[in-house]
């Protein structure tokens, strides 16, 4: 009988990341259950775990790419196992050794342009805050109320930029002292480091730490979740601690203090999506809602998954750089579920979300069904 011999890195790595997993995991097979995946085609988280507790995981396969860190099974599984970071821990041994799958290698892409340029999408650093020309945007100086972290999608991605020019538009509208770091704003570094790049991550953080700390900056807006999830968690790693507020947060406080008003009608049904790094890895529901319900006409209607049962986009742990055949895309099913509350609007708050969204709208030639806007989009139509 042939021997197997098991991969000593893999079973450093998963003890490092998942803890004693031997003893957890008791193969009951919940998470497949609720893995969005397993909407699209076969997939089994609990046959990762249990292949990487013996280190025996083939590396050289898609599945260890699979996993959109949705955060859907950890919030399941009655054992605690930390699938996320035993994912991510294969990831960077795969990355060690440089064994990427077809589907995966437009990551490494994205990861040589977050090196050269800082962003993912093969930008010009110095392009970075050209968005912002004709919009008299100032740059942050120490003392100035915030700072708002645009982050690379709203920088350079044309779809996005409109909702970097939405925001822009309504914190001048409400006068809020903000300036942003341009050239100086680097990617904040989370879904890099889900695919298993975790130097790349660690410098990302470095640089940016570097810049708030040199610019006096204490607090920060942000129109990513994933900007928000990676500073308000992760980069106290590096033992330092910014205040941290999402868009949706900061418009709504905005609003409740009196800073800004709303005026006119916004008469349609608006369906709001949980984008996975705001609502279950943040547990922020209900500003976003909240937001919402302010616009004088609007009305809020809910998908049947919604809040912590939201399905993911398909976007995060990187996966918004890798290729997902057509119809394994979780952003159509999505699209549907939305589309059969009746609503004309599907609002969400991250641009991963949108990004999928929009594709998916083409894809299923829902232009005319249904419109996909940023928050940020609706409210500035209302200042
Ligand atoms: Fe193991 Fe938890 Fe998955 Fe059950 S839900 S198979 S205990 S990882």
């Amino acid at each position: 009988m042939e021997t197997i011999t098991p991969f000593i890195e893999v079973i450093d790595e998963i003890k490092e990341a998942g803890g004693e997993i031997f003893k957890m995991c008791f193969q009951c097979g919940l998470c497949d259950a609720v893995c969005p995946w397993n909407k699209v085609r076969p997939f089994s988280m609990r046959k990762i775990i249990r292949e990487a507790a013996f280190g025996l995981t083939e590396i050289e396969g898609e599945d260890i790419w699979r996993c959109t860190t949705c955060g859907t099974c950890p919030a399941q599984c009655p054992r605690g196992v930390k699938q996320i970071d035993v994912s991510v821990a294969l990831r960077r041994v795969a990355t060690e050794y440089d064994v990427f799958p077809a589907s995966v290698k437009s990551a490494r892409t994205a990861r040589a342009s977050l090196i050269s340029e800082g962003n993912p999408l093969q930008g010009d650093r110095k392009k970075r805050a050209d968005w912002a020309k004709d919009l008299s945007v100032k740059t942050y100086t120490e003392g100035m109320e915030v700072l708002y972290f645009v982050g690379c999608y709203l920088s350079y991605d044309p779809r996005m930029k409109k909702v970097a020019t939405a925001t822009a538009n309504i914190l001048k509208k409400a006068g809020v002292e903000f300036g942003i770091l341009g050239d100086q704003e680097s990617c904040c570094g989370e879904s890099i480091r889900k695919t298993g790049s975790e130097q790349v991550f660690k410098d990302l953080a470095r640089k940016n730490i570097k810049t708030f700390i040199d610019n006096g900056v204490k607090k920060i807006i942000v129109s990513s979740p994933h900007c928000f999830h990676t500073f308000k968690n992760e980069y106290p790693e590096f033992m330092v601690n910014f205040e941290v507020i999402h868009m949706s947060q900061y418009i709504l406080e905005l609003i409740n203090a009196g800073r800004l008003s709303l005026k006119g009608e916004f008469p349609k049904q608006v369906t709001y999506h949980d984008p996975c790094y705001l609502g279950r890895h943040n547990n922020v529901y209900d500003e976003p809602r909240d937001l919402l319900k302010k616009v004088a006409g609007l009305e809020l209607v809910e998908m049947e998954a919604s809040r912590k049962n939201s399905l993911c986009c398909g976007g995060g742990g990187g996966r918004i750089w890798m290729d997902t055949p057509r119809e394994e895309r979780f952003s159509d099913i999505r699209l549907k579920q939305a589309e059969k509350t009746g609503a004309q609007v599907l609002a969400t708050s991250c641009p991963y979300c949108i990004t999928n969204f929009e594709e998916s709208r083409l894809n299923l030639e829902y232009e005319k069904v249904i419109e996909v806007k940023d928050i940020t989009e609706i409210i500035s139509d209302m200042i």
